[in-house]
């Protein structure tokens, strides 16, 4: 295929294995000029020379995000590059462990890569983003930041926070020339069940999607315009209702006295 105009340059994280190279595959055929980042070397090469014949720009970045200063370069290269247009916060890991069965060490390590890189990453680039009137932004959360009752509540707490972040978002940049995205994928055949300790095999098969068809869902999402995308979900609908009922809490969220049901007099 041959090199058609550029859309720029997608950054996109945990571009090595999984949903992550789905995206790498689909952004190039979009016209996206990629920089993958992951931490193996050797898999986000092996990406690169898939991806070649379809003629776009394709750099690697191997970082772990995990490690502060690792993400400190990848942000970095996001803030100072003009021509990434794209970021895709991709990156995750999983805990399937029961809490109290859970390392600590291995919690902290999943809240650094699902949150606190995704953050920064997703900070060094907006400013630009902005500053350009142009720029996409999308996050990968999970179906599971609505389910805290499935798996564990730290990584569905993780991803309960990539939800409200890029909501929260949403609002800052309106009108900015900034599209941003959440991501909601349910059960998807990649290799993070295996890493987590669960493999994908063990799930109900009708519950599972392809990546390939999770991330086709989550592009015709994105041309949508849908701010936030769950690509299992048959009727959209359900959604609406959900952040509806959501919202209608919102004036009785915070009052000057405590509700009468309490009893507090004064
Ligand atoms: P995956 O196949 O395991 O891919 C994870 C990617 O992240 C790999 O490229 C991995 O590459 C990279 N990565 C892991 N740790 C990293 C680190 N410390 N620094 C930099 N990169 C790192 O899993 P996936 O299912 O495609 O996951 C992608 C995203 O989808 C995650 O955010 C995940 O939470 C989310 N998600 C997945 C599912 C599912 O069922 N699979 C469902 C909902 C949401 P290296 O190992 O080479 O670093």
């Amino acid at each position: 295929m041959s090199a058609s105009a550029s859309k720029g340059t997608a950054l996109i994280t945990g571009a090595s294995t999984g949903i992550g190279a789905v995206y790498a595959d689909r952004l190039a055929k979009r016209g996206y000029d990629l920089i993958l980042v992951a931490r193996s070397q050797q898999k986000l090469s092996e990406v690169a020379a898939r991806l070649k014949p379809l003629g776009r720009k394709i750099e690697t970045i191997a970082a772990d995000l995990t490690r502060k200063e690792d993400v400190q370069r990848v942000a970095e290269r996001l803030s100072t590059d003009a021509s990434i247009t794209a970021l895709v916060n991709n990156a995750g890991t999983a805990s399937v462990a029961k809490l109290l069965d859970a390392k600590i060490e291995d919690l902290e390590s999943m809240i650094n890569l699902n949150v606190t890189a995704l953050t920064r990453l997703a900070l060094a680039a907006l400013p630009g983003f902005v500053a350009r009137k142009n720029g996409l932004l999308i996050n990968i959360a999970s179906v599971v930041a609505l389910a805290p009752e499935l798996l564990n509540g730290t990584y569905s707490g993780s991803k309960a926070y990539v939800l409200n972040f890029t909501q929260a978002l949403k609002n800052e940049v309106e009108g900015k020339g900034v599209t941003v995205q959440a991501v909601l994928p349910g059960a998807t055949a990649t290799p993070l069940w295996e890493k987590a300790g669960r493999p994908v095999e063990h799930l109900p098969a009708e519950i599972v999607m392809t990546a390939e068809d999770m991330v086709d869902a989550s592009l015709a999402g994105l041309d949508q315009h849908e701010l936030i995308t769950i690509p299992s979900l048959p009727d959209i609908a359900d959604w609406e209702k959900f952040e509806a009922a959501r919202k209608a809490l919102g004036p009785n969220l915070s009052h000057q006295k405590p509700a009468a049901r309490y009893g507090i007099l004064g």
